[in-house]
């Protein structure tokens, strides 16, 4: 019988991470479900994984602190030994004009939204075996130029510069990493930051029509997780109904 292979996913508790979380799951994957402090939705992503049949445990870990994210690793280790699939997928959005900008504001974005895929990659790949894949979140917002994004725009595209060096760095291991750039996707977050009528305006000017669905990233995520992208490593794809074509 194939081993069913270990995903961690970073902030699985809502949005992208569970919908993420639930997918792999479905396609045969145990998973560490880590979120930040919503313990109970983090529980109910377990709870839906272990029905379809799959070990899944819940790991509360702030990502922004590296402390923090090896005792994420240490607990995949110790009950899964091993990891094949990480989703760097936990982020904030922030917006924040130049002219008020200052240090702490860009530490935090920068130490949760780069800083945490760069060590757990690190953390990832040292528990990968011959294989693995390492997949990070990014967002169409790092190649565009929208007011007040410079920190959340910088820390995505630094993202994207990790996924090319470090699929050369861990292709030799057989280890692909690849980024997702979703556009707008109907979550907590983007209700958070946007009206319903920037959503729509948004809408008119998107080719497919509509605002993507968490599950519209995670059946992308779920096949570069799988043995069919073997041969895709250090690429950017845009998720985004093509209201951005690059
Ligand atoms: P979301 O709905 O706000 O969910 C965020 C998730 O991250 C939650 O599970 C949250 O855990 C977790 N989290 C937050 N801070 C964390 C930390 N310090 N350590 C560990 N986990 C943390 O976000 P989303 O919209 O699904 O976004 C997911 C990813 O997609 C992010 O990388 C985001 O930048 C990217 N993205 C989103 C959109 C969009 O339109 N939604 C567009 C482009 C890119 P708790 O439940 O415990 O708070």
């Amino acid at each position: 019988m194939k081993q069913s292979k270990v995903a961690v996913v970073t902030g699985a508790s809502r949005g992208i991470g569970a919908a993420v979380a639930r997918r792999l799951a479905r396609d045969g994957a145990d998973v560490v479900v880590n979120y930040s402090s919503n313990e109970a939705a983090a529980s109910r992503v377990v709870e839906e994984i272990r029905r379809m049949g799959r070990r899944a445990t819940a790991v509360p870990a702030n990502v922004s602190r590296v402390e923090e994210l090896k005792l994420l690793f240490a607990r995949t280790a110790a009950e899964f030994d091993r990891v094949d699939i990480l989703v760097n997928n936990a982020a904030v959005f922030g917006a924040c004009a130049l002219q008020n900008m200052d240090q702490a504001a860009f530490d935090d974005m920068f130490e949760l939204n780069a800083r945490s895929v760069l060590f757990a990659s690190e953390e990832a790949a040292r528990l990968m075996g011959k294989s693995g894949r390492i997949i990070n979140v990014s967002s169409d917002l790092s190649c565009m130029s929208m007011h007040g994004t410079s920190l959340y725009a910088g820390a995505k595209a630094a993202i994207e510069a990790f996924t090319r060096v470090h699929a050369a760095e861990l292709g030799p291991r057989g280890i692909t990493v690849n980024a997702v750039s979703p556009g707008i996707i109907d979550t907590d977050a983007l209700r958070a930051q946007m009206t319903d009528e920037r959503i729509q305006g948004i809408i008119s000017m998107t080719p497919l029509g509509r605002v993507g669905t968490p599950e519209d990233v995670a059946d992308v995520v779920a096949f570069i997780a799988s043995d069919d992208s073997r041969w895709i490593t250090g690429q950017v794809l845009h998720v985004n109904g093509g209201v951005l074509m690059r």
